[in-house]
Parts: C-alpha cells; structure tokens; sequence
C-alpha cells in the first residue's frame, strides 16, 4: 500500500503545483519578469518551493531568491 499512496501523492502534488501555477496566472496575468537578468536574457520568475509554506520569488538562472511571493506588487 505505501507504493501506492507515494504514486498517489506525486501525482497528486503534480496537480497542486498546475493550480499553483494557474492561480499565479491569474492573479498576476504574465508571470513577473526576472529583475536579476532583465537587462540580459529576461525570463519568468520560478516559485520555490511551489508548495512549501514559505514561497519565494526565484531566478531559476542564477538560482538566488529574488522576493517573498506576495513582495511583488
Ligand atoms: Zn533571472
């Protein structure tokens, strides 16, 4: 049983984080754009962790936080 309850949570967590992103979508429109590399080679911010309790705005480039997701405004 524990295989398939872990099958069942990843898949599971997979789904969490498709509502995650479709609700950042929708309460911010694009996702924001990546200040760290604007001037170079812009790019979306990436949430980590996307189902943690304390999500961060990050550079999925230079892998350095970029802000608490709700410090964006
Ligand atoms: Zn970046």
């Amino acid at each position: 049983m524990g295989r398939a309850v872990a099958g069942g949570v990843s898949y599971v967590a997979g789904l969490v984080a498709q509502d995650v992103q479709d609700a950042l979508l929708e309460r911010y429109g694009r996702w924001p754009i990546c200040p760290v590399c604007a001037s170079g080679d812009p790019h979306a911010l990436d949430v980590e962790p996307e189902l943690g309790p304390d999500p961060h705005w990050v550079c999925g480039k230079q892998g350095v936080v970029v802000a608490p997701v709700g410090g964006l405004t």
